[in-house]
């Protein structure tokens, strides 16, 4: 029997680029921070450290371990791929003039 793959090309692909991409710093733009939705744990399929507790909040089973493309993300507005469930948003510095970045993902 064949394999079923769910992802898409353009999922794979936007994986792979966050990947390319993590050792770059995030964008002092970046504000709020993670609600622990575990969106970016399923893209582009769930991982397998993904976990969630009983209220429904995602965490990582390898968090103190887990990669920079895990830690940074979302790192830029255009590499944020899950904004409509991601705590995480992006303002543009000229306006409001630079201040901290917001903290690293705590999620899942
Ligand atoms: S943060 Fe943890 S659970 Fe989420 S994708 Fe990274 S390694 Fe997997
Ligand atoms: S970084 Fe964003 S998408 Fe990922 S778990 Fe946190 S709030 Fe959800």
């Amino acid at each position: 029997m064949p394999v079923s793959f769910t992802y898409s090309a353009r999922e794979l692909a936007n994986k792979l680029k966050r990947f390319s991409t993590s050792a770059l710093p995030i964008d002092a733009g970046r504000r709020g921070s993670c609600n622990r939705c575990g969106e970016c744990c399923k893209l582009p399929f769930p991982c397998p450290f993904l976990r969630y507790d009983a209220d429904g909040l995602s965490s990582c089973a390898v968090y103190h371990a887990r990669p920079p493309s895990c830690r940074k993300y979302p790192r830029t507005v255009h590499e944020n791929v899950t904004p409509e469930t991601c705590g995480y948003y992006f303002v543009d510095v000229k306006d409001i003039g630079i201040g901290p970045a917001a903290t690293e993902q705590a999620g899942g």
